[in-house]
């Protein structure tokens, strides 16, 4: 069976001892990827559990360097999250509610670790929001199991996703693969349960004293934890993502409120744009969790006057903008439903013998934006400036990288978990199966993004280009787009701006090649 399926017939089958177990001396939640106190449905329920009880709420939050290697997590999204967790840290004591932090060196062990803290305070109440990745979910099945054997009710709930996966599916009963009609099925879904979007309670505040008598149980083990040497920014990009990226809550809701109040209404036409400021940034607060899905999609509906409550009525920036967001169901519900996407594992099986360059050299002028294609260029040097990079570009320098370059795209997928400030797997693993045509509901495979023609049409100024590519700020004019092939060779030569190290159209032809036998053999 599937590991969400796992978990969610451990919680089940434990539901009837559960009910008989005590208050105990406090309530537990446990944080993870959800750095926030509003509308966070875990951290709610176990605040309604120990006001009930009349016990207090105690926060943990514990860390293994081994599941950062594990995700490939960024630095930057390291720095993100600490940065976030101390914003945390500083609103629950506000409330008088205690976090306790831990690092915990061999990750096998956190569980244990975990189940060791609940015996020592007395708590026999936890709570979590799912994390979707097999090995958080094989963890947190292994911790219903050994809480219950503790007398320790451990409960996790669906918080990440506005749909908990598993719940949409097709005619014929099957898990949806196309992402069009289960778009349509997540808003009918949504219209029918519109509590799925109604707004968690706040914890209320502790009595009193609550987080000294804790504070003082937990000594002075409860700091913000630090980060590992190899995870570290140098003071430079610290700062320098600092200043695009403040951390914390309150931000994710002060740009929320930026966005609906002035970019949303033209989104449907500017989005695409990398060179207009017109998207939310707000990935990298979705993926911390200092922002629910959920909320930002409410605040947009009621911000829509036109839209009568309704996802898909109104404004069209607000519909668009509510379909890009609900990829991001999509993609967990995929992660959720066909686990193996999380080993290095195409979605499509017939596309996994396709026959990949593994071209160092390649690689690196990918990494550095040194290709040679200007929009290429831009995009990986704005991963290279902002941890960040436009969703447009996302697709165009993907498809570059596994269709002109024929590298391995999983090689791509690991190189954006590694720099993004935003990564998160399913959305990631998502766009990289879409741009390489591997993934679920993918570009058709003979589908090749033209970089030169992507670059005409969504920058068209070149005003993108020119920010991200200071060699190429003095090129006027439709140049920009391809110097050495429209008339600014002196310029670009003059600059140090390399030549295309491919040419696209042969490049093209090879790899249609290569998709057609490899689906040959496959
Ligand atoms: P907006 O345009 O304001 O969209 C609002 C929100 O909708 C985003 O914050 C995001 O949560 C969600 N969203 C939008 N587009 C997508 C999409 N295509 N797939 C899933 N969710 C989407 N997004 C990540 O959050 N983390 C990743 O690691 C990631 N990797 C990607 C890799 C590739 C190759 C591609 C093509 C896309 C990837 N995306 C990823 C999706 C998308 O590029 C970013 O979510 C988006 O650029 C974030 O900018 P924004 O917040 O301004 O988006």
């Amino acid at each position: 069976p599937r590991p969400l399926t796992i978990l969610d017939q451990t919680l089940k089958n434990t539901e009837n001892d559960r009910r008989k177990i005590a208050a105990g001396e406090c309530v537990v939640h446990w944080f993870k990827r959800d750095l926030r106190i509003t509308d966070n449905r875990g951290l709610s329920l176990a605040g309604s559990k120990a006001k009930e009880a009349g016990v207090p709420l105690i926060c943990m939050f514990v860390v293994s360097p081994q599941d950062y290697e594990a995700h490939c997590t960024s630095k930057a999204r390291v720095d993100f999250d600490l940065r976030s967790l101390q914003v945390l840290k500083e609103d629950l004591e506000g409330l008088d509610v205690p976090l306790y932090t831990a690092t915990i060196e061999d990750r096998k062990n956190i569980t244990s670790h975990i189940l060791g803290k609940c015996k020592e305070w007395g708590a026999k109440h936890m709570f979590c929001n799912i994390e979707y990745e097999v090995d958080e979910l094989r963890r947190e099945t292994t911790l219903v199991k050994k809480c219950l054997e503790a007398g320790i009710n451990f409960v996790a709930v669906h918080d990440d996703v506005v749909v908990p996966p598993e719940t949409l599916v097709t005619g014929a009963g099957k898990q949806y693969s196309v992402y069009s009609p289960w778009y349509r099925s997540w808003v009918k879904h949504i219209h029918a349960h519109p509590h799925l979007l109604a707004e968690c309670p706040a914890p209320v505040t502790n009595h009193s004293g609550a987080r000294q008598k804790f504070t003082s149980l937990f000594g002075d083990s409860n700091p913000i934890p630090s980060t590992p040497p190899n995870k570290s920014l140098s003071s430079e990009d610290r700062s320098r993502l600092l200043s695009y990226w403040p951390a914390g809550e309150h931000e994710a809701r002060e740009r929320l409120n930026r966005f609906l109040e002035t970019r949303i209404p033209k989104y449907k036409d500017t989005r695409n744009l990398p060179g207009e400021n017109s998207t939310s940034l707000l990935s990298v607060h979705f993926s911390a969790g200092t922002l629910a899905s959920r909320t930002a999609i409410r605040r947009a509906v009621a911000a829509n006057k036109g839209s009568n409550g309704k996802l898909d009525a109104g404004n069209q920036g607000t519909i668009t903008w509510i379909s890009e967001l609900a990829w991001r169901d999509f993609y967990k519900h995929v992660l959720a439903h066909w686990p193996y996407v999380c080993m290095s594992k195409p979605f499509k099986y017939e596309y996994a013998d396709i026959e990949w360059e593994y071209n160092d050299e390649h690689f690196r002028r990918w990494k550095q934006g040194k290709t040679g294609f200007p929009i290429v260029d831009a995009a990986m040097r704005q991963i290279l400036g902002m941890s960040y990079c436009h969703n447009r570009c996302r697709m165009i320098v993907a498809s570059f990288f596994a269709k002109d370059l024929l590298l391995d795209w999983r090689q791509g997928e690991k190189y954006f978990m590694e720099n993004l400030i935003d990564g998160d797997f399913a959305s990631n693993n998502g766009g990289w199966g879409f741009s390489a045509s591997t993934g679920v509901d993918p570009q058709p495979y003979f589908r090749i993004f033209n970089p030169l023609l992507q670059s005409e049409k969504f920058d068209a100024q070149g005003d993108y280009i020119r920010k991200w590519v200071p060699e190429l700020r003095s090129i006027e004019g439709k140049a920009v787009h391809d110097p050495y092939g429209r008339g600014a060779m002196k310029e670009a030569e003059r600059s140090g701006y390399p030549r295309p190290m491919v040419e696209h159209k042969g490049a093209r032809e090879k790899a249609l090649e290569r998709y057609k036998n490899g689906l040959g053999r496959g």
